[in-house]
């Protein structure tokens, strides 16, 4: 008997069967014995389609009333979900962010937990009961408005609230069986993982991995909480993400020198051509585009043309923010004296992620021949310590991804199982 967290994402709980079904597997972990706290998305693509009517009513529309929309996606799904609870005999009471004590900043649309006051929760488990929270969202400090999260949050929300309430473990229930070794959806011979390092997963869900939100991640690391990773179709074992895979796993196994390759089509490349090629350009160029409140993401500066002493810098930078990035960059041009813009959104990042890279030689040399031997043509590269990744175009990203999956090993005998429609 413990404290068991369980997240359901959209696809758990797309429609009236699926929220019936993930009702069951409630009670079925209460009856069990444990107490059971739930946190809950949006059903299907209700928050999709609640921009989309945000949208058709303002081209721009205000941030607090948009958090206010968005939050009554998960505001259906909790209360459903307490009533099919309800009519299997066990008691559920549903609970906005906000009522469950997720206090925020201000910063709507991408508001960040600097609190977690669950009272009325705990008070509930006392009762017996079962607690579905709505994910993705709290309330500001400081305005009291109602905030939410960003894109995928309600990740964050379970993770925040496991930690809170001190469970045992974090449950994140989606349509598929764990972590792959790469997107199943573009790489059919992923493999699941039985483990993998907060570190890794930090990496692969930066640069485009969709399984785990980045946030959650960051936070389960700072409280060492386990997140067990699993599909709500299935009974199986998922993944467990854990600091320290000898350890969780209780006996000497080596960790897997790759833990997979993750792919991002998200991003757009900008390249600020004929820059003069003198100190403060650069501080210029980044100066502007940081003001725009553009987060960057890779950076390459060509060896400038003798002849002319101009340089090309390019950089990548998420997709939605590309027009700000151009218009910030138009402003100063006259200052910088620079020649042009071009920008290109036809670009997908392919990153290899494995904490076995600082000890092991030779992993770029087998990743870059993976590549040119599949004929994908690279564009850009970075690195961390336990990273590589390129940039190239969007149409090679599936052929790059299955290139270096095999070449490091990584195809499963059979294919992935993909239960429901999103990815989330
Ligand atoms: N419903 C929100 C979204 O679609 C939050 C979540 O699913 O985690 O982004
Ligand atoms: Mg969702």
């Amino acid at each position: 008997m413990g404290l068991v967290v369980q997240k359901y994402g959209g696809s758990s709980v797309a429609d009236a069967a699926s929220v019936k079904r993930v009702a069951a597997r409630i009670v079925e972990t209460k009856r069990a014995g444990h107490d059971v706290v739930v946190i809950v998305s949006a059903m299907g693509d209700t928050t999709d389609d609640l921009i989309a009517l945000a949208e058709q009513v303002s081209p721009n529309p205000a941030a607090r009333e948009l958090d206010m929309l968005l939050t009554a996606g998960e505001r259906i799904s909790m209360a459903v979900l307490a009533m099919a609870i309800h009519d299997l005999g066990i008691e559920a009471r549903s609970y906005t962010g906000s009522q469950a004590g997720l206090i925020t900043d201000s910063a709507h649309g991408r508001a960040r937990i600097i609190d977690v006051t669950p009272g009325r929760i705990q008070a509930a488990i006392a009762d017996g009961a079962v607690p579905i929270v709505a994910g993705f969202q709290g309330v500001a400090q400081d305005t009291k408005d109602i905030t939410t999260l960003g894109r995928g949050g309600s990740d964050t929300t379970a993770v925040a609230l496991a930690a809170a309430l001190g469970a045992d473990v974090c449950e994140i229930y989606t349509d598929v069986d764990g972590i792959f070794t790469a997107d199943p959806r573009i790489a059919p011979k992923a493999r699941q993982v039985p483990y993998i390092t907060y570190e890794e997963m930090l990496e692969l869900a930066a640069n485009g991995a969709k399984v785990l939100h980045l946030r959650c991640v960051e936070y389960a690391r700072r409280f060492d909480l386990p997140i067990h990773v699993r599909s709500s179709f299935s009974s199986k074992t998922g993944t467990f993400v854990v600091s320290d895979i000898s350890r969780a796993q209780g006996d000497a196994v080596e960790q897997p020198i790759i833990a997979g390759v993750a792919h991002d089509m998200g991003d757009a490349k900008i390249t600020v051509v004929g820059v003069p090629d003198k100190p403060g350009m650069a501080a210029g160029i980044f100066r502007a585009v940081a003001d725009a409140e553009v987060n960057l993401d890779m950076i390459v500066q060509n060896v400038s043309a003798a002849a002319t002493g101009r340089t090309d810098v390019t950089f990548t930078c998420p997709q939605a923010d590309g027009q700000k990035a151009l218009a910030a960059l138009e402003k100063v041009k006259h200052e910088i004296e620079f020649e042009d813009l071009r920008y290109d959104d036809d670009i997908a990042k392919v990153s290899l992620v494995g904490a076995g890279m600082r000890s092991h030689p030779g992993v770029s040399a087998t990743f870059f021949r993976a590549l040119s031997d599949a004929g994908v043509n690279v564009e850009m590269i970075s690195t961390s310590e336990i990273r590589i990744s390129v940039v190239t175009r969007t149409e090679s990203a599936a052929t790059a991804v299955q290139a270096v999956h095999t070449a490091f090993g990584l195809d499963a005998d059979g294919e992935a199982v993909i239960y429901g429609g999103t990815g989330r």
